[in-house]
This record gives structure tokens, C-alpha cells and sequence, in this order.
């Protein structure tokens, strides 16, 4: 057998219903409000493939917004580590590069012992994007709408039938166990998944080159009048930071029950937000909004890089649906490289 099989469409429930078997299963779901939303599924007939699942990203699974670290009491500390097999069906290509950051940040460095237990139990299944929405941008940074790494297991639509691509041993053992539901790929297939690659490029709207808005402000060119004019659309929601995929800051906060027992949670955090950078005394370092939206273009544009040769933003377009001041990456760096046209010219 190759890497690349075919799964007709008429076997994917049957496939999913035998691993939902043995694994919890996570999917996009249509909710009542007519939103696809990403959730544990307790029935097949839920999943909805006809869009997006915005909201939560898959990082709410591994790295949830409110986690239980431990308990503590006078008998000790009981760690509270999710280390359930789950699969994440229908992750989108960009999500999925996401999760590659995420994995640089909590396992690299000093592994994070919670993030870790649910990163190895979890398989990522995705769905290469067939129809990107107007706001995605991640053709232009190589982390969409396909991938060759990254996932166990990546779907290519092809109308009747999918291309199924394995991408790491766990994939290809969730092939191999289901031999009789997969047949080999053959040349015609592979056109098919060509074309349907090159009809999904040919759809996007946006092509942001976010290599030209690092070197701009990484010669510091971007001036503080810009980032004011940013700034002043801000409503220090946080919607930003919440609905992004990459973004890793997180509080702690202890409750305790008793003068000798409680519990730790983490909590995710913004850097939008006064409080953020507040140390003990009291002081406040990014006092003002300007230097609190610079920083968070800062350090996605420029530290990442520095820091791990990858920005910290896949093209995903979440936070341009959740930014209610259309300060969002996409509209911020065609502004920032308008202008460095105006300059050049
Ligand atoms: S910065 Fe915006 S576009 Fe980039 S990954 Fe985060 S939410 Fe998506
Ligand atoms: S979503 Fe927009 S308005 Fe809200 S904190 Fe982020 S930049 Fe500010």
C-alpha cells in the first residue's frame, strides 16, 4: 500500500461510528444558532462538512480556556491529566498548522505536562479546503488550504470519494485496521486532487505576504502615529486573542476551598487587556492601547519568527470575524505594507 488511499464516501460514517468506538470523537457540529462550532459529537448524523468550524479552534481541545491543573489538599497534589484518545475530525489545514506552533510552544521548550497528555492521545484528521472563505489568508503562508505535514490522516473531497493521505504511523494504522473500507489511489484520482488543489488556490481572496510586513516593522518604519490610529479602534474585547489558534498566554488562578485544600486552573489570557503585563507593586509596563496592539503585532509578525522561524498567525481569518474594530492581522499588514508602497513611491 502507498501513503495515499481512497475512502468512498458511503463508508466514511461507517469508518467514523468503529473509531468513535474507541475514541472520543470531536467534530464541526451545525448549532442551533446555524453556526458550525467544533464539539465532542454523541451522534454521526451531527457532523456538518458544508463549512468552517470557526468556533472553538481545535486549540480549545488541547489547550482548553479553562483547565483544571490539580487539586491540592493536606494528603497532597492530585494532577488532573486529560489523557483520553480522541480524534479531531475535520480539522482545517491552517488549524492543523496551528497546532504544529502550539506543539513548538508546549513541548520544545519545557514540556507542559497537561497540554502534552492531551497532544499525545489526540489524532488530527483533516479536511484540505475545497472553498476558502473571503477572510482566509493562508495560501499565502504556506499553511493552508493543504498540507503534505503535520496531520495523521489529511481528506481531499473529490465529490463521490476521498483522497485520503496518511501522515504519520498512527494514521496509517487507522487505514490499515480498516483495509476493506480503502482502496489504493490511482493516477486519475491524483488528477482530480490537483485540480481540486488548484481550483481551491484560484478562490482565495486574500494574498498577504506577511514576510514584507516583518521586515517593516522589524526596521521599526511602522510609526507610533500608526499603531495610535490602530489603537483607537480597539475595544479591548479580546476577541482577537480568544478566537486565534496560536495564541499560547494563559493565567493561573488558585481556588481554594479550605485554609489546606483547592484547586489550580489556567486560564487563557490576552495581552490586550491593561492587566496583562501587571507585576507585583502594581506597575503596568504597557499602560496605554498603542503599545498593547503594537505588541501583539509585534510579537506574532516578528518575536515568533525570531524565536521558532514561524509566525505566530497561520491565515486562518478568525480574528477578522471576531474584531468588532476591523483591527484585525489580515486588514493591519495590508495597511502596514500600503504604507510602505506610499513610501516607495
Ligand atoms: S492572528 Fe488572526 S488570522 Fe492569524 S492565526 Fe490568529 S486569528 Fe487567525
Ligand atoms: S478583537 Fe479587535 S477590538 Fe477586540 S481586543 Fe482584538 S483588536 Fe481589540
Amino acid at each position: 500500500m502507498t501513503d495515499t488511499y481512497l475512502l468512498n464516501k458511503n463508508h466514511l460514517s461507517f469508518w467514523l461510528r468503529r473509531l468513535k468506538s474507541t475514541h472520543e470523537l470531536i467534530a464541526p457540529v451545525r448549532d442551533a444558532s446555524g453556526d458550525i462550532v467544533l464539539t465532542e459529537i454523541s451522534q454521526l448524523h451531527e457532523i456538518a462538512l458544508d463549512g468552517p468550524a470557526l468556533m472553538p479552534s481545535p486549540k480549545e481541545f488541547l489547550l482548553p480556556q479553562n483547565e483544571q491543573l490539580f487539586c491540592y489538599s493536606e494528603e497532597g497534589i492530585e494532577e488532573a491529566l486529560n489523557k483520553r484518545n480522541r480524534i479531531i475530525f475535520g480539522v482545517r489545514p491552517c488549524d492543523v498548522s496551528a497546532i504544529g506552533i502550539l506543539d513548538r510552544f508546549y513541548l520544545e521548550q519545557e514540556e507542559d505536562t497537561y497540554y502534552a497528555a492531551r497532544r499525545r492521545n489526540t489524532v488530527i484528521i483533516a479536511i484540505a479546503c475545497n472553498q476558502p472563505d473571503p477572510t482566509c489568508f493562508c495560501l499565502g503562508l504556506g499553511t493552508g488550504p493543504f498540507l503534505k505535514t503535520g496531520f495523521d490522516l489529511q481528506l481531499t473531497d473529490l465529490g463521490d470519494r476521498f483522497v485520503v493521505e496518511a501522515g504519520s504511523d498512527t494514521g496509517t494504522a487507522l487505514i490499515r485496521d480498516f483495509s476493506h473500507l480503502f482502496t489504493e489511489s490511482t493516477p486519475p484520482d491524483a488528477e482530480d486532487m490537483f485540480e481540486a488543489r488548484l481550483m481551491s488556490q484560484s478562490r482565495f481572496e486574500k494574498m498577504i505576504n506577511l514576510e514584507q510586513v516583518r521586515k517593516r516593522i522589524s526596521a521599526g518604519t511602522v510609526s507610533n502615529a500608526f499603531w495610535d490610529s490602530v489603537a483607537l479602534r480597539c475595544f479591548e474585547c479580546g476577541g482577537c486573542v480568544y478566537s486565534c489558534p496560536v495564541c499560547t498566554c494563559f493565567n493561573v488562578v488558585d481556588r481554594p476551598y479550605t485554609a489546606d485544600s483547592g484547586k489550580r486552573f489556567r486560564i487563557w489570557d490576552t495581552c490586550m487587556f491593561k492587566g496583562f503585563s501587571r507585576m507585583a507593586g502594581g506597575a503596568v509596563p504597557a499602560q496605554n492601547m498603542r503599545e498593547r496592539t503594537k505588541r501583539w503585532y509585534h510579537h506574532k509578525l516578528v518575536h515568533w519568527p525570531e524565536q521558532f522561524g514561524t509566525f505566530g498567525c497561520v491565515g486562518c481569518g478568525r480574528c477578522a470575524v471576531a474584531c468588532p474594530g476591523t483591527i484585525d492581522m489580515a486588514t493591519v499588514a495590508l495597511q502596514i505594507k500600503a504604507l510602505e508602497n506610499r513610501k516607495e513611491k
